[in-house]
């Protein structure tokens, strides 16, 4: 059932995105790339940088002081917006995005905390953020004389993570699983809740949330994750913001390397902005949204027989109980290459993502149309998408 309660609620929020509202014959289907900022965002980025602009954590003068106050508040609102339940013991680090946020895991946790004959599961058909920078890690390892051993995340026929088999994979050796919370590709909820009774009390579980923050709630508590890195940018905020999340209750508590440097105030600040603009919209409510409107896309996909929708078989129908969907629908077309259907969208006005999606080495061998939504699309540009591919279909 589509939710038809919420039209006017997201018309309102539609109309906050200046570059939207600027380009009404364009349809932006690119949000997992990236998302559209609205005004809120923008402005408090103007605020800031025309009223108080300066470093964090040095100098004795106002604005300097407000800055580093930003900074905090910023922590303290991401804190929050992920239901941690112990803000005073976890850490909140500002990154350029999930690659590095994830990268700063492998590089400055596991790489001290790794001992010969230790292993890992790592997921080599998710984003290759996070299946590479693990291998890097145990590489770099090799070289030192500690051998550790990576797994593969099992994954069932339908691309969901297989329970079961993990669950025989883990020995009093493993000591990390990494995971994703929303596929990038298949744009399925890997119900991660469920992950903890299979992987023991011990194990330290990181979350790709890059496709989720800002989609569907993030509940950290519920998956008693140890961390969680998303891209700010694409939940709203700036590009160059992105979070990584420690829970620092496994181990020894995180300490990104190296020598912080100037942080980026104006993407902090525009994070602080984003997370209140999702909040406020409701992240709930968002995901039914995207969850419909990718449904139907989906469904119209379904009864065009030049194209195959990738992903879970059994969650294309709307009320499917397994892995719901999440506003990202991937797809090819029998005869016209992917990157050719992405040139013939674009003249159109459509705008997607074609190519083989950054998937790790266990992904998909061909290219493909990834069509991902956010609240800020409509129903009509999902129809006006599916006339466009009708007019291709065989
Ligand atoms: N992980 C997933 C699941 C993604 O979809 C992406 C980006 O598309 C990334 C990681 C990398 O994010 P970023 O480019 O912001 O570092």
């Amino acid at each position: 059932m589509f939710p038809d309660d919420l039209r006017d609620w997201q018309s309102r929020l539609r109309d906050q995105f200046p570059i939207l509202t600027a380009h009404p014959g364009h349809a932006y289907l690119d949000s997992a790339a990236t998302a559209q900022k609205p005004q809120a965002v923008l402005d408090a980025v103007t605020a800031y940088l025309t009223s108080e602009n300066a470093n964090a954590g040095r100098g004795a003068y106002p604005w300097a002081n407000r800055t580093t106050a930003l900074v905090d508040l910023a922590r303290q609102r991401v804190s929050a917006f992920l239901g941690d339940p112990e803000p005073d013991r976890s850490g909140v680090h500002f990154v350029s995005g999930t690659t590095e946020g994830l990268r700063a895991v492998a590089r400055d946790w596991l790489a001290h905390e790794l001992r010969d004959g230790d292993e890992i599961i790592v997921p080599f058909a998710d984003h290759a953020a996070n299946a590479l920078p693990w291998r890097e890690t145990v590489d770099l390892l090799a070289r030192q004389g500690v051998r550790v051993t990576v797994r593969p995340m099992p994954y069932d026929a339908a691309h969901d993570y297989d329970m079961r088999a993990l669950a025989g994979m883990i020995t009093d050796r493993t000591r990390l699983i990494a995971t994703t919370h929303v596929h990038h590709v298949y744009g399925g909820d890997m119900n991660l809740a469920r992950l903890r009774a299979a992987a023991g009390p011990d194990v330290v579980i990181s979350v790709d949330a890059a496709q989720s923050a800002g989609h569907l709630p993030i509940d950290v508590a519920a998956m008693d994750a140890d961390f969680v890195t998303f891209s700010g940018h694409k939940a709203m905020a700036l590009p160059g913001t992105g979070v990584l999340w420690a829970a620092n209750r496994r181990g020894p508590r995180f300490t990104p390397g190296g020598w912080s440097g100037t942080p980026n105030t104006s993407g902090i600040v525009s994070l602080t902005a984003a997370l209140d603009w999702l909040d406020a919209a409701g992240v709930d409510r968002i995901a039914r949204w995207t969850v419909a409107l990718g449904a139907r896309l989906t469904d119209g996909l379904r009864k065009l027989s030049a194209y195959e929708v990738l992903g879970c078989q059994r969650s294309l129908a709307a009320d499917s109980p397994v892995q719901q969907r999440h506003g990202i629908v991937t797809f090819r077309h029998h005869a016209i290459g992917s990157n050719d259907l992405g040139f013939i969208l674009a003249a159109d006005g459509f705008m997607v993502r074609s190519d083989g999606h950054c998937q790790a080495h266990h992904g998909e061998k061909t290219s493909s149309v990834r069509v991902s939504l956010h609240v800020y699309n409509t129903v009509d540009e999902v129809d006006r998408l599916l006339d466009t591919l009708a007019g291709l279909d065989d």
